[in-house]
């Protein structure tokens, strides 16, 4: 029996029973992308499949865009539980799925697909994991936080957008370089904002701003926590995503980014005094409500944190 190989293509889809007759175990969850070499996913799923008792294994799927429509559809013949679904396929899969959660619809995008059937269900994870992972790393709720998002434009700034919206943060700020994406958003959270509950103060409650100096400068006395959601900070090379001066030390930075696992503005915010996190919470926390959304059961995250920072759980 083989072990499995590190990615799959539409043509292993096509004879999905041959490929697991060659494995130890059936692979019946996957994380569907273009590229996708590079998903952490199976490291922290396979272990918590592991420590759960459920005999099947989490691959990577390389899925080119124009292959996307036959592979759902094989999925669902091939005998899978579900998938992860990862650049650039979230908008496709949202258009595709049979039925879908709330947040994902108000989102926009898919992350999550449980295949019940004949039928596909869509959820988008990434929104509630970030939720968790600001409680987890800060010990505040969005509720409770004035927040800025710098790279709203984008699906991972959109799902921080609605989850804050939906979570009636005190104030949302969103920040993009196409500031228009930034002002459409406006217009549809619009209403998920307008809580009687919480006082309008002296500024907007809810605002879109371009990702300039001087916009971002204007908000920064009224924001409590910064979520960096644009690709910055991946490479060495990258510009700042904020100007380091314009972080004060009441602040709370949050990276989605986490490769580097401490990236130039996470230095910087901490060499201002602010709190800071990478963004490797939000991939636990988007998995761990993964596996529960597939399984209907707790998934065992304390496993699952061990696989992704690449070490064995200490066995009890
Ligand atoms: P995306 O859809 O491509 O969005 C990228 C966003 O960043 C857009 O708002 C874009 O602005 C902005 N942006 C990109 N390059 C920029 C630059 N040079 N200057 C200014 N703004 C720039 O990407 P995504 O899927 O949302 O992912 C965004 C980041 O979040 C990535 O680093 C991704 O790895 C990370 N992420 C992390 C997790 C996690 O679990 N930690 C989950 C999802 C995503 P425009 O609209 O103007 O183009």
């Amino acid at each position: 029996m083989a072990e499995a190989k590190d990615v799959f293509t539409i043509h292993d889809l096509r004879d999905w029973a041959a490929v697991n007759a060659d494995l130890a175990l059936p692979a019946r969850l996957a994380v569907l992308g273009d590229p996708v070499a590079h998903s952490r996913s199976p490291q922290m799923h396979n272990p918590a499949l592991k420590a759960a008792g459920i005999d099947c294994q989490y691959v990577r799927l390389h899925i080119l865009p124009d292959e996307l429509t036959e592979a759902l559809s094989l999925l669902k013949s091939s005998g899978f539980i579900g998938v992860n679904v990862t650049i650039p396929h979230k908008g496709g899969v949202f258009e595709a799925v049979d039925d879908m959660t709330e947040v994902a619809r108000r989102i926009g995008a898919v992350n999550t697909v449980a295949v019940d059937g004949d039928r596909l269900i869509g959820h988008n994870t990434d929104a509630p994991g970030l939720r968790r992972a600001i409680r987890e790393e800060f010990s505040m709720d969005l509720t409770d936080l004035r927040v800025m998002i710098i790279g709203a434009g984008g699906g991972a700034g959109k799902a921080a957008a609605v989850q804050c919206a939906m979570d009636h943060c005190e104030r949302l700020v969103l920040v993009n370089r196409t500031v228009d994406k930034a002002k459409a958003l406006v217009t549809e959270l619009q209403g998920l904002m307008s809580d009687p509950e919480k006082l309008e103060g002296p500024a907007n409650r809810l605002v879109a701003i371009p990702w300039e100096e001087k916009a971002m400068e204007r908000e920064m006395g009224q924001v409590d926590l910064i979520i960096n959601a644009t690709s910055i900070g991946m490479k060495p090379t990258d510009p700042e995503v904020i100007p380091q001066r314009l972080i004060e030390p009441y602040h709370l930075v949050y990276d989605m980014v986490y490769s580097p696992a401490r990236t130039r503005l996470m230095a910087g915010a901490t060499a201002e005094g602010a709190r800071v996190a990478n963004g490797l919470g939000m991939l636990l926390w988007q998995g761990a409500m993964a596996f529960e959304f597939w399984f209907n059961r707790e998934a065992p995250v304390e496993v699952m944190r061990a696989g992704l920072a690449g070490v064995e759980a200490v066995k009890k």
